[in-house]
């Protein structure tokens, strides 16, 4: 095969072809073990991998080495070294070590730790993750690995996924074992959409308020905005087009699936969705996919923006997690089957979805909180926050009937036994008509829709994973013993359908009934990330994520603090950035337009005796919103000012219900003036050429 997806696919991945062409038959049968059971690798073992990894990374032309890893700040942080390590005769040694590939030490003072690191060990440590290939990234080999402090505390999003893995694998296989399913491993997988936006990077480079929070605080709505809805699905203009095929090309080389790219409602919005794979793997690709989706976009002459609302009035971007599970030999469990024994089956990991989420609610709400997402969830475009699940009418139907005891009358006549024998194979086009829940059964694999654009997949995906596991384990003890195993699972499929009937909700989770009717049924309205934040030390929490091996309650705590910090921090620089721009662009725009209002009705008043209606309007109108403008803005330096440093959870909730709104009021007269100042005297681009101008 020559064509081009065949030839670079992988082609800067130590990937498992390049490892058993390159390692002697031993280190590889070795490897191959380790990454199949998740144990230590033999020091031995790691030098023979390292120096088959140096020699190939060198033949494609790395000089530098990095761990590769995932701090809480939720990019992927960096520190490299040369392979460079003396010079014998003149010539340069290029060494790396065993050592080197599976463990390195990072000065990780500068990421956060929320008190974590501070309390045991000032550096942490990274160790290789052998179960992610090692890549090539300019120059630079780069080995996946996870993030811890010296006593053993997660300080990344990696480590705490591999173990919700590790917990899943061990519960599923478990309570496989009682339908005599004997199987290698349980893995989740995941399929993330992500969604962006592109801009003109000159007119980013005007923008203030994008460079230093990533959206647009402020912006009067264009004349067109996504009414029309010509954008989905239309045309690729011709610089995207070239863009995509640009990225990838990128992607690809890195072995990420990368499949299928579209523009989204919103203008100038797309999307880029990879093939679905392994949960870690899939996390570590879309940590990659976003950094190339930026530095793809930066040689194209665009922006990339992934903030989950960057434009206000226009749809937000979210990052849909396709999630499932499956057997290591490839059967999906949340598959329906075809025999009634597989029908159980599924209806049993159903019912552990459905009464994790309904237990969970809070956990599912935190794992997507930030002061970004607050933006988008409950806003038009977006999931509300109100977690529920949508599981469509035919499944519905099925699990009430199966509640009351009756036979389903479906499409197909269905003879129950456990329910079921035989369960429709359900499409998507029955399925998924609804776009407005948070968590969607699709046929054969959850949709959470909530997360948000540019946050990492992997914490909403450890929290599906550890509260299935835990799930799963309720339903092994009280099956394990069961003296009528059929009998017992009917009735434990049938008493959870009706113990979390609450959470199911197939209607619009945009209309204003739902809101009520949710609280109505007691389930959680978490609005804000103040809000949810707290919930993450519930009792109940603490105690699943540690009974799964998780999360311990310190850890639970250090993110509590690292997520709040971020709130604040987030919120601040964006009060500030608001207050700089209003003082030194908006309002002296303003005063220059005015000056020039008042020049023109001097000029013609010496000639001629005119009214200059126009001018003298805009004078009026303009000096009055102005006034009004830099009250609200003087009105929000001093709450700014009145915040103090402390970032905990009082001054988060004086940022959501004093500072945020003392920004909309600002925002909103600053617009009101922006449509009608003379487009050439405004200080930056206007919604209307940002939105509009790619080609
Ligand atoms: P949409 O219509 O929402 O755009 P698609 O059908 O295109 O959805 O698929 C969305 C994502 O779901 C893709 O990334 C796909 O790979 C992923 N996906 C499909 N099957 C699974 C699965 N079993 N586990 C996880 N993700 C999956
Ligand atoms: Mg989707």
């Amino acid at each position: 095969m020559s064509d081009i997806i065949s030839e670079t696919f992988g082609s800067a991945v130590f990937n498992d072809r390049v490892m058993r062409e390159r390692l002697p038959v031993d280190a590889y049968e070795a490897l191959k073990k380790t990454i199949e059971s998740g144990r230590p690798l033999d020091s031995s073992v790691a030098s023979k991998v390292a120096s088959a990894m140096r020699d190939w990374a060198i033949e494609h032309g790395a000089t530098h080495f990095t761990h590769w890893f995932q701090p809480l700040t939720g990019i992927t942080a960096e520190k490299h070294d040369s392979f460079l390590s003396g010079i014998k005769d003149g010539t340069p040694i290029m060494e790396f070590k065993g050592k080197e590939l599976i463990k390195g030490e990072t000065d990780g003072s500068s990421f956060p730790s929320g008190g974590l690191r501070a309390t045991f060990e000032a550096r942490g440590y990274t160790a290789w993750d052998p179960t992610s290939y090692a890549f090539i990234k300019e120059n630079t080999l780069c080995i996946p690995t996870a993030f811890c402090s010296y006593s053993g505390e997660a300080l990344d999003n990696k480590t705490p996924l591999l173990r919700s893995m590790e917990a899943l694998n061990r519960s599923a296989k478990r309570i496989l074992s009682l339908f005599g399913v004997e199987t290698k491993g349980v893995i989740s997988t995941c399929g993330p959409e992500q969604e962006y936006f592109l801009i003109d990077r000159d007119m980013y480079a005007r923008r203030k308020d994008l460079i230093f929070t990533g959206r647009t605080l402020f912006g009067a709505k264009p004349p067109k905005g996504q009414e029309l809805e010509d954008h989905y699905y239309g045309m690729l203009k011709m610089k995207v087009k070239s863009f995509m095929r640009d990225l990838d090309e990128e992607l690809w080389k890195l072995g990420v699936m990368a499949k299928t790219e579209h523009n989204e409602v919103a203008p100038s919005q797309h999307e880029l969705a990879p093939i679905y794979s392994t949960a870690n793997i899939a996390s570590d690709h879309n940590q990659l996919t976003m950094e190339l989706l930026r530095k793809v976009a930066h040689r194209h002459g665009f922006k990339c923006i992934l903030h989950e609302k960057p434009f206000e009035g226009i749809n937000g971007s979210g990052k849909h997690d396709n999630w499932s599970v499956q057997t290591s030999e490839g059967v999906n469990l949340f598959e329906p089957g075809k025999t009634p024994r597989e029908n159980a089956q599924f209806l049993m990991f159903l019912c552990a979805v459905i009464k994790g989420v309904n237990e969970y609610q809070d956990l599912l709400r935190i794992s997507v909180a930030s002061a970004g997402n607050d933006h988008r969830l409950g806003a038009n475009e977006a999931p509300p926050a109100i977690i529920s699940m949508f599981l469509g009418d035919e499944l519905t139907e099925i699990l009430e009937s199966i509640v009351a005891g009756s036979k389903y009358e479906g499409k197909k006549r269905i003879d129950m036994e456990i329910g079921v024998d035989v369960l429709p194979h359900f499409k998507r086009d029955t399925t998924d008509r609804n776009r407005t829940s948070p968590f969607a059964f699709t046929g054969n694999k959850f949709e959470f829709r909530s997360p948000g654009s540019s946050s990492s997949i992997a914490i909403p995906t450890t929290v599906l994973n550890a509260v299935l596991a835990d799930e799963l384990d309720g339903f092994y003890n009280e099956l394990k013993d069961a003296e009528n195993f059929n009998e017992a699972l009917e009735e434990l499929i049938r008493r959870t359908i009706n113990e979390n009937r609450d959470i199911l909700f197939n209607g619009d989770g945009y209309s204003e009934e739902w809101v009520k009717e949710a609280e109505r049924r007691g389930l959680h309205n978490l609005r804000t990330t103040p809000d949810a934040l707290p919930h993450i030390l519930d009792e109940k929490n603490v105690s699943m994520m540690e009974r799964q091996g998780v999360f311990s309650k310190i850890e639970l705590e250090s993110r509590y603090h690292i997520y709040l910090e971020n709130y604040c921090k987030v919120i601040k620089i964006e009060a500030l950035t608001m207050i700089d721009m209003s003082k030194k662009d908006i309002l002296p725009a303003v005063s220059t337009y005015v000056r020039k209002m008042a020049e023109v009705v001097s000029g013609l008043r010496g000639v001629a005796e005119v009214e200059c209606g126009f001018e003298m309007d805009m004078i009026k109108r303009l000096t009055s919103l102005s006034t009004e403008m830099y009250e609200r803005m003087l009105r929000l330096e001093e709450l700014s000012d009145s915040l103090g440093h402390i970032n905990d959870q009082a001054t988060a909730n004086r940022l959501r219900d004093e500072i945020l709104p003392a920004m909309a009021d600002l925002r909103a007269v600053a617009d009101e003036i922006e449509t009608l100042v003379g487009e050439k005297y405004w200080p930056y681009p206007t919604y209307g050429r940002m939105l509009f101008a790619v080609e």
